[in-house]
């Protein structure tokens, strides 16, 4: 058998094998088929990724840089991703399986996030205080936190990574990135690209591996100033607790179980595909899924029915193919959890409206061996586990309710609090529902938008902080406040100024 190509850990500006001397199969979900192999780096690995990282924030040319060098590096940066965007994309779909469709606009819709943190780090402006003691002169400075670890999940490693990546940098921050172990390499080849924008060694590094190993070895690692985590709600915990013992900053982007609100006075045919993007695009496999879809009393039955009819109707198969709609699931684990929800809805009394099992051995499936078929339950009730557990995959559960108080109430009953839809032609409604509604993002008449522009995060066990927009910076500073005295003496010792 030819080998598999490796991919070796990123360390102050060179591929450098890892200490171990291991590698892991990475698999392409549509084959079922090892393709590459990456390396399980430990926690000396991580040891050195963050002594790099921290030689290039303490040393050499990145702190001497002024914030408009920085901010031009990032605009050469994302003139090079834009230019890679193909290669990147199809390096995310054969790691991920999700659609090259949804990939490549990302992949070309990233180098935005470069243009505009690059753009914002000669503009982060301290404050002249207007001081209430003679002879004092008091100013502020918003300086960088230090080494930065940055954590991804596998559904869309460099969209989440560039939403910490490129406030991190802008900010004057060095990184050190750990990719999830199923989706390595993409990142890695990514980060070649930094050397050739002209960053300096050991301003951003990566390890691969797991999380429990190298990811827990970098989170608890002395030197390490901040996390920036997006993964499972479990994970989050962990990363958080292991985060305060060493009294470090976290940002974290957590899960969610969105609720997709329908109202009777709705544009149906609009609703139902929202509906749709809600929960079939990437194969459900995107934090914001619109995962419980609630549905008014007096449109539900036409309302299901047209739902229904449309989602027979998506194509599954090859997710490098652009007529593709629906593509395997990424990683094994996952397949079997998602049939493991099916089992306990169907358990729990749920009805089968659509789909409900595996869809292999179907030739669009081509030998992926993870394929579920677009299921919809219906007769699904907010204490069932399949409306509250974060499912992550083509499973939609459905939900009555008579009138808008109930909607809130049913929307806000979950620990769960990243995204909601609104499906209203009623202005007041909308604007009544979204301020009600506890949740970060809130889409009305339209579902799973997002831009660089706009801050995103959860609220409840969604997450921690903010990412995106002008806030997210912040999340990557720390204010100094600088005091000078411009009086001619030092007054009494023994007393506070
Ligand atoms: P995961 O939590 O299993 O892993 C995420 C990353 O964390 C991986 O790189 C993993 O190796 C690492 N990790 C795991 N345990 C760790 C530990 N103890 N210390 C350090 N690192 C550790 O998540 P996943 O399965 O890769 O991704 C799916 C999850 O991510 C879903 O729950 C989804 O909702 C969530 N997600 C959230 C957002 C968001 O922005 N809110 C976006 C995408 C995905």
């Amino acid at each position: 058998m030819a080998e598999l190509p490796r991919y070796d850990p990123y360390i102050n500006g060179a591929n450098v094998a890892p200490k171990s001397n291991e590698y892991f199969a990475t698999i392409n979900p549509y084959t079922s088929k090892p393709w590459a192999e990456v390396a399980r780096c430990n926690a000396e690995d991580a040891d050195a990724a963050i002594a790099a990282a921290y030689t290039a924030f303490t040393t050499g040319q990145w702190p001497a840089l002024t914030a408009t060098a920085r901010g031009a590096l990032l605009h050469r940066l994302g003139d090079l991703i834009a230019d890679n965007a193909d290669e990147l994309a199809a390096l995310e779909v054969r790691d991920n399986g999700k659609l090259i469709s949804e990939m490549a606009a990302q992949c070309h819709y990233i180098p935005q996030w470069y243009y505009y943190f690059g753009g914002l780090a000669d503009k982060i402006e301290g404050a002249v205080i207007p001081s209430d003691k003679p002879e004092i002169f008091n100013y502020t400075r918003h300086e960088p936190l230090g080494v930065v670890v940055a954590i991804t999940p596998w559904n869309s490693p460099l969209m989440l990574l560039s939403f910490k990546l490129a406030p991190a940098l802008a900010a004057g921050n060095t990184v050190v990135i750990k990719p999830s172990e199923f989706t390595s390499t993409s990142t890695l080849t990514l980060v070649k690209l930094f050397a050739e924008a002209g960053f300096p060694p050991g301003v951003v590094n990566v390890v691969t591996g797991f999380g429990a190993e190298v990811g827990a070895a970098l989170v608890a690692h002395p030197k390490t100033a901040k996390i920036a985590f997006t993964g499972g709600s479990d994970s989050g915990a962990r990363v958080y607790t292991a985060a305060a013992a060493g009294l470090k900053q976290c940002t974290l982007e957590l899960g969610g179980k969105s609720p997709n609100i329908v109202f009777d006075d709705a544009n149906l045919d609009d609703a139902v595909k929202g509906a749709i993007s809600g929960i079939f695009a990437a194969t459900g496999q995107t934090c914001i899924a619109g995962s419980r879809l609630l549905v008014q009393n007096r449109i539900y039955t036409e309302f299901v029915d047209q739902l229904v009819a449309f989602a027979r109707t998506a194509r599954m198969g090859d997710p490098m193919d652009r007529d593709t709609q629906v593509g395997p699931v990424t990683t094994p684990p996952q397949y079997e959890k998602i049939l493991q929800y099916i089992q306990i809805a169907k358990d729990e009394g749920a009805e089968v409206l659509l789909g409900g099992g595996p869809a292999v051995d179907r030739p669009e499936c081509g030998d992926s061996q993870y394929f579920i078929e677009p299921t919809i339950f219906g007769g699904v009730t907010n204490d069932m586990r399949i409306a509250q557990e974060e499912v992550f995959g083509p499973v939609l559960s459905i939900i009555r309710f008579d009138d808008d108080a109930e909607a809130v109430a049913i929307a806000n009953d979950i620990e769960f609090g990243l995204a909601a839809g609104i499906w209203t032609q009623s202005i007041n409604r909308a604007i009544k529902i979204s301020n009600a509604i506890r949740a970060g993002t809130i889409w009305v008449n339209t579902y799973r938008a997002v831009s660089f522009l706009s801050p995103f995060g959860g609220y409840k066990k969604s997450g921690l902080g903010r990412e995106n927009g002008i806030e997210a910076i912040r999340e990557y500073l720390q204010t100094k406040s600088v005091w000078i005295s411009t009086a001619t003496d030092v007054p009494n010792p023994f007393v506070m100024r």
